[in-house]
């Protein structure tokens, strides 16, 4: 069974969609992203799990546990991030951090400041004074505090800058390997790309796919470039052909077919060029975006 489990989990808002029939599950130990753009979904189905807003329909557990029946014992072990975080101004971040700290029993004081080291965050800054970014890493420490089983983080990189992300990054490495199980949400393709196991991509509110990173850049689809003259007047519609796009005299396509098929079409053109190579992340995403 899945540390978190969605069975046709549905959040409809008064007069927005919010999320429809979503059912996925997440393996203790992985790294799962969540990616769709702005408004898909992503807040509310992380919001639903954590009891914050109710289901409309549909249920999940995480820990095997019902999500809204047993929300305490849930959340004790959990680390959340949220979207956007808001302190109480006039504190100093370790009060802020100890004074949180208190729900869990496991405080330990040298993880708070082992935490801060990674993050190079002054514990003794009033939260007054921090910017958007070191705002935000009060909320990873504070979500990472009390050594959650599960992490679920919603748009964790936002306001962080390259370095830090990375540093961030290998904060989540270290805490994958203490045993915890990780999900958080993006709508930047690269950081999901390199941080995760499995992603799911939603989009209006619906879930597009799962995959493992592996198998979404690794499976068959290519992106074929052909240059030829009257590349734009060339009319022939292959098989497997997802998209096109004409540019004078190259026509460049993504294609999910016959590969020997392909090869031999290619062939009886007058060619000049041709590129067959591995669409980015990118183009695999904005395909399954617009179709
Ligand atoms: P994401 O996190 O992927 O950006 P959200 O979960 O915030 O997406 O939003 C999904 C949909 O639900 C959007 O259409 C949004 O307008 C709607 N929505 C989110 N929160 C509320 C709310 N509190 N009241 C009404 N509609 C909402």
């Amino acid at each position: 069974m899945g540390i978190v489990e969605l069975h046709n989990l549905t959040k409809s808002y008064k007069n927005n969609r919010g999320i429809v029939d979503v059912s996925f599950s997440i393996e203790e130990g992985e790294i799962f992203g969540f990616i769709g753009p702005n408004g898909a979904g992503k807040s509310t189905t992380i919001r639903t799990l954590l009891n914050f807003i109710y289901p409309t329909s549909g249920h999940a557990t995480i820990f095997g546990k019902d999500i809204v029946k047993e929300s305490k014992e849930i959340r004790r072990h959990v680390g959340y991030l949220p979207s956007e975080v808001h302190y109480y101004d006039d504190m100093k971040v370790i009060d802020l951090l100890t004074y949180s700290a208190r729900f869990h029993k496991n405080f330990k004081e040298k993880r708070m400041k082992d935490l801060a080291t990674i993050l190079d965050l002054n514990l003794n800054r009033k939260i007054e004074d921090l910017s958007f970014g070191n705002r935000k890493k009060v909320g990873i420490v504070q979500a990472l505090l009390h050594e959650p089983q599960l992490i679920i983080l919603d748009e964790p990189t936002s306001g962080l800058d390259p370095l830090m992300q990375h540093h961030f990054f290998d904060l989540l490495h270290q805490e994958q390997k203490r045993g915890a199980t990780i999900f958080f949400s993006s709508h930047v393709l690269s950081e999901v790309q390199k941080m995760c196991d499995r992603v799911a991509i939603i989009k209006e509110g619906q879930l597009v796919k799962v995959e493992t990173m592996e198998s979404l850049t690794k499976n068959k689809m290519k992106n074929v470039t052909i240059a030829m003259e009257g590349a734009d007047q060339l009319s022939i519609e292959f098989d497997g052909v997802i998209s096109r796009e004409v540019k004078r005299n190259e026509l460049k396509l993504l294609y999910n077919g016959d590969i020997q098929w392909l090869l031999k079409q290619l062939n009886s053109l007058p060619l000049q060029d041709v590129l067959i190579e591995e669409p980015s992340l990118e183009e695999i995403f904005m395909h399954y975006y617009e179709s």
